[in-house]
């Protein structure tokens, strides 16, 4: 195993792939830009690198920087975290190029999957239900027109570069459909710098339930088990919950096998997690990530396996120590992602955290790099903790989740906290009954 590995990420999740590497006896070595020097996750780490100025393109982004920091401090492997340049494929070659290990998946699989008709196609052939839509990008307005007449209004379109919800146009009509086209190609062009589009059938009410695997690249493939990640604004996960309230355990196993036999089949190697929309009892593949996600936690409450712990192993080349009949999935847990935002506007808050209280007993998680007297930069995303909370039924999880929220103190900004104090007060959230646009038509009766 090694001895000491760099994480190329900030904020929560450097926290997070520093405990993980604590408990494993490996030491840990922090970059950051001049903007983090006093941020947690160099003060936790045992050795740290500063790789640039506050902006994310000279610093978090900055490869020539990364990999010297690994060189000055003899890491062995670089853990890439979310974001930044956890799918960089380009990245990882570069990392194994230099003769240091990438704590993720091979950069043929990551390349593969940053590109989403490819994907598409990629996990249709080895079995995993798709979107009906078109075979690849569309070209002409008139080719366009005749597949979407084909698969039958409404519509979208969708970036093959895409990512964060970026360049997606619904065309509920046809007369809808130039429009939707032209701006969807501009935003894919200012956005990636590839206009490509695809089509694809809109799913008109849809959960987003999502499937967490780890694979060992000896041939062994387990799944975790799923997320319904439907609570979105902006295509923006906002809450996760870890089982589906949408599903039951002869669903999952089936979903779960599907998955685990396609990744064999890919050969894939590390973490990831592939994503479905599911609507009517049927699963339609979205994409494919190739790295941790940042709702993890609600997958590890349930079952109690250390997913960074994993992906560490894996990239070490020890064989999966678990099976697939070796996991068990117990209770129920929600994770709420307390962004520094006003709760309604959702404009940034950054600044002076002036008082910080985590909330705690059985079965409470908060994951996060603030602390009084710590000034959140304005340089990168707004993600200030992430509280998860287990409970043996989801009754007991939403009771829990409720009083944890009241527990947590974050003094001088403005957090998501109230939003989500009114959430779990809601019925349909207490009932399970939601898609992926009720909290957009929440938040729109609320006059947010
Ligand atoms: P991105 O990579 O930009 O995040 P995804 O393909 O993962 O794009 O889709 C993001 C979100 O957009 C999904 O979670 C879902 O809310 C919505 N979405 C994507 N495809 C469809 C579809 N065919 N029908 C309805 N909604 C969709």
């Amino acid at each position: 195993m090694f001895e000491k590995v760099l994480i190329a990420n900030r904020g929560e999740i450097a926290l997070r792939i520093n405990r993980a590497c604590k408990e494993m006896g490996i030491a840990t070595v922090a970059v950051h830009s001049t903007a983090d020097a006093d941020a947690m996750h160099v003060r936790l780490a045992d050795e740290s690198v500063c790789i640039g100025p506050p902006p994310a393109a000279q610093s978090y982004l900055n490869i020539p920087a990364i990999i010297s920091a690994c060189e000055i401090t003899g890491a062995q492997a670089i853990h890439p975290g979310y974001g930044f340049l956890s799918e960089n494929a380009r990245f990882a070659e570069i990392v194994k190029e230099h003769g240091i290990t990438f704590i993720g998946p091979e950069p043929k699989h990551i390349r593969l999957m940053g590109d989403k008709i490819a994907a598409k196609q990629a996990a249709r052939d080895v079995g995993i239900p798709t979107v009906p839509g078109s075979e690849g990008a569309v070209g002409s307005d008139e080719e366009a027109t005749r597949i979407a007449a084909d698969i039958g209004y409404p519509v979208l379109i969708k970036a093959s570069a895409g990512g964060g919800g970026r360049g997606m146009k619904v065309a509920h009509k046809p007369a809808d459909l130039r429009l939707a086209l032209t701006t969807a190609r501009a935003e894919a062009k200012t956005a990636f710098a590839n206009d490509a589009v695809y089509i694809e059938k809109y799913l008109q009410k849809p959960r987003h339930i999502e499937i967490q695997v780890l694979a060992d690249g000896a041939g062994q493939v387990v799944h975790l088990g799923e997320r319904d990640c439907s609570l979105q604004r902006r295509h923006q996960k906002v809450m996760e919950e870890a089982g589906s309230p949408a599903l039951n355990d002869a669903q999952r196993k089936d979903i779960g096998g599907t998955v685990t036999r396609a990744l064999e089949k890919l050969g894939y190697l590390g973490a990831g997690t592939v994503e479905f929309l599911y609507e009517d009892g049927r699963f339609y593949f979205i994409e494919m990530n190739t790295r941790l996600q940042v709702e993890h936690p609600v997958s590890e409450a349930i079952t109690g396996i250390d997913i960074v712990r994993e992906q560490i192993r894996i990239a070490g080349g020890a064989p999966l120590e678990i099976k697939q009949g070796d996991i068990g999935f117990s209770g129920h847990a929600i994770e709420c992602r307390i962004n520094a935002e006003n709760p309604y506007t959702f404009l940034p808050s950054p600044g002076l955290i002036t008082q910080f209280h985590t909330p705690g007993g059985l079965g409470v998680r908060f994951d996060s790099a603030i602390y009084a007297g710590y000034r959140i930069p304005p340089y990168y995303d707004s993600l200030a903790g992430k509280l998860i909370v287990h409970g043996r039924s989801r009754n007991e999880c939403l009771m829990r989740l409720r009083r944890a929220l009241d527990e947590v103190v974050v003094g001088g900004i403005e957090t998501t906290i109230p939003l989500f104090q009114k959430l779990v007060r809601e019925h349909d959230i207490l009932d399970g009954d939601y898609n992926i646009h009720w909290l957009e038509h929440f938040l729109a009766k609320k006059g947010a």
